[in-house]
């Protein structure tokens, strides 16, 4: 799909103000178009490499933070480990709150334990955040679509300091997570329910992601017109590298 591409540009009410120079720092050909679905892991956050997957319970890296949390409510180790997995069979697409309704575990506590783990491991992907920033300021229609669930999404966001404390995102209209549209992005019906979601033409929407497959080649597929790839050496999955269907 061929796409005029050329420099976002700013209105002219934010020429003043010192977030234009986010325009100084960055070079990226935007398309020309109103919305972007913005992929998160690879994009705008990565995993520390001191987050290895013998730190995982399930395939997930906030189980273990669910489980000790269930621990030192009484539970024996073995019985919440597998009551962690009887429920991801139970609610397939789930999140993490379903976790904690299930379990009578405190959101406060929990969510403070799970953004001190996301503080610790993640790092924001710097160009991707610049993009997002650059693109918000130009008043664009901005989206999340990510292979994790809403909750993982905020929090990812917030770790890339585009979520608010209190979930709320100034940046993004809507988050499309795994628990939102049955799937993850490697399931082209993924791309057509997200799509069922966009009031406009899927030749007028940019996906923004570092995966070839999943941000260019399956959306294109759909009718999507635009794609920005952004550079990565190894490309970084969510909660989907765990081998398990979601
Ligand atoms: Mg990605």
């Amino acid at each position: 799909m061929i796409f005029t591409k050329k420099q976002v540009q700013l209105p002219d009410s934010l020429i003043d103000k010192k977030e234009t120079t986010l325009m100084n720092e960055i070079s990226f050909d935007i398309p020309d178009c109103n919305n972007f679905l913005v992929d998160i892991d690879g994009t705008l956050t990565s995993y520390k490499s001191s987050v290895t997957h013998d730190k995982l319970l399930h395939g997930n890296f906030l189980f273990p933070v669910i489980r000790d949390m269930m621990l030192e409510r009484g539970w024996k180790q073995s019985d919440a480990e597998s009551a962690i997995l009887e429920l991801t069979e139970k609610v397939v697409y789930w999140d993490y709150t379903d976790f904690l309704a299930e379990f009578h575990l405190p959101a406060d506590e929990a969510f403070r334990r799970m953004y001190d783990w996301h503080m610790e491991n993640l790092i924001p992907c710097e160009d991707g955040v610049e993009l997002v920033k650059t693109l918000h300021l130009a008043g664009k229609r901005l989206f999340i679509m990510s292979n994790n669930p809403y909750m993982g999404c905020v929090l990812k966001l917030q770790a890339a300091g585009l979520a608010d404390d209190d979930f709320s995102t100034p940046y993004f209209k809507r988050i499309f997570g795994t628990n939102i549209l049955r799937g993850c992005k490697c399931v082209i019906d993924v791309w057509l329910r997200v799509l069922a979601n966009i009031p406009v033409a899927p030749s007028e929407i940019c996906v923004i992601g570092d995966n070839p497959k999943e941000d260019r080649d399956l959306p294109r597929a759909c009718g999507i017109g635009h794609h920005i790839l952004l550079e990565r050496e190894t490309i970084q999955h969510g909660v989907e590298n765990t081998g398990k269907t979601i």
